[in-house]
Parts: C-alpha cells; sequence; structure tokens
C-alpha cells in the first residue's frame, strides 16, 4: 500500500524528549543497586558497571538490554520498577506537544529509535506523546539493529509503503539522524537542543539543515 501522506519520522531521546532519563536510568539506577547489593559505594559501582558495559559495547543488541543487565549483575530490581523510579526526568521537547498535534492532522508521524521499546514505551506514555503516532520503531528491539544506519532506513520505507523522497526525519544523533537517511535520499534534520543537557551528542560538524526547535521544522515544510 502507498502511502500518500508524507511521513515525518522522529527520534526519540535527545530529540522529543531529554536523554538525560536514559542516563539516569542507566548510569546511576543501576549502580546504585549494584553498591546496595555489594556493599560499596556509589562512585565505585558507577565505575563498575560502566567498565562492564563496555566489554560489550553499543554495537552488541545485548548491550541495550536492560533485563539483560539486571540478570547479569545478580541485581533482584525488576526494569518496569527502575525505569519508573526515575520518570520525573523524563522531559518532553518544550514545543513537541503542541507542535506534533499540529503536524499530525497533515502527515503520517512515527517514531524511529534506537533505544530498547520498552525505554521508547515508557517516555511516549509518561509524556503523553503516543497518541500523535501512526507507528513506534525501535530499531535494536523491532529490527534487531544496533544502529539506525542506511539498512534501517531502508527497512523503514519497506514497512511503510513509502519511498524515500516521501520521508523526512528528524534526529539528535549527526550520523544516525542525519548522514545515514539523507544518504538514501531521505530529507533529514539535524535537531540541536539549545539545552546542553538536553542531547548526549554535541557536534559542531554540520551546519546546514540544522534545526533547534520542533517549530522551525514547522516553517521548513
Ligand atoms: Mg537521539
Amino acid at each position: 500500500m502507498r502511502n500518500h501522506r508524507k511521513i515525518i519520522s522522529f527520534d526519540l531521546d535527545g530529540t522529543l524528549v531529554s536523554a538525560q532519563y536514559g542516563d539516569m536510568v542507566w548510569n546511576h539506577g543501576i549502580p546504585e543497586e549494584y553498591a546496595k547489593k555489594y556493599s560499596i559505594g556509589f562512585k565505585e559501582a558507577q565505575e563498575a558497571v560502566i567498565k562492564e558495559y563496555r566489554t560489550l559495547g553499543d554495537g552488541d543488541l545485548l548491550w541495550y538490554d536492560i533485563g539483560y543487565w539486571l540478570k547479569r549483575f545478580g541485581l533482584s530490581v525488576s526494569s518496569d520498577e527502575l525505569l519508573k523510579r526515575y520518570e520525573d526526568y523524563i522531559v518532553t521537547a518544550f514545543d513537541a506537544k503542541e507542535v506534533l498535534s499540529r503536524l499530525a492532522t497533515r502527515y503520517t508521524l512515527i517514531v524511529a529509535s534506537n533505544a530498547a521499546r520498552i525505554f521508547v514505551e515508557k517516555e511516549l506514555e509518561h509524556t503523553g506523546l503516543t497518541p500523535y503516532f501512526d507507528r513506534i520503531i525501535s530499531a535494536t528491539s523491532d529490527y534487531k539493529m544496533v544502529k539506525k544506519g542506511e539498512d534501517f532506513y531502508m527497512r523503514l520505507c519497506q514497512e511503510m509503503g513509502a519511498k524515500a523522497s516521501d520521508f523526512i526525519h528528524i534526529g539528535d544523533h549527526p550520523i544516525f539522524d542525519y548522514r545515514a537517511p539523507s544518504s538514501i535520499g531521505i530529507e533529514a534534520y539535524l535537531f540541536k537542543s539549545p539545552d546542553p543537557t538536553f542531547s548526549i551528542y554535541h557536534t559542531e560538524e554540520i551546519d546546514e539543515k540544522v534545526i533547534s526547535c520542533l517549530g522551525e521544522l514547522e516553517v521548513l515544510l
């Protein structure tokens, strides 16, 4: 089925929602539990946990799987409990709601995130953004792909029954949200929040097609 409305796909962390949430769960929540379990200080636990994360690295699918890490560290807290504990850190981009509500009347909106589905769903549900999206895709959980490279975007087009030229993508990663989609013909924009804590990527390399709030995207369409 060909989709005749243009599709706008959004990255999630660092674009619609602050990247702080993931950071808190992975680099504070898990170390805190680790410190309790092994009766060591927080700093020492944090170092140990981060060192363990590095043994896999972000090129391994398991790296994104919180259940795997809780089990590997022998922690009894559940992933749901841990994700709930830090939900106050889920902060939406200030104009996301109003911009998405307007765009949703004219475009098909989707989320294309690298994060595991459990995080994506938690963040969208907590912010109330879920109803604006027709599809929610986690590269790691749904496609078993660790990066949103060219193959990810090709599969996305295929699944949406659309051509690359029917797509617009926006996200905060210079390679996986900007260069990769651009290289297959998707009109891409790099999101660079003026708030330095909103995204974990800080690149100065790309100047063209950079937007600093979602409202700017609306003007460009
Ligand atoms: Mg991102």
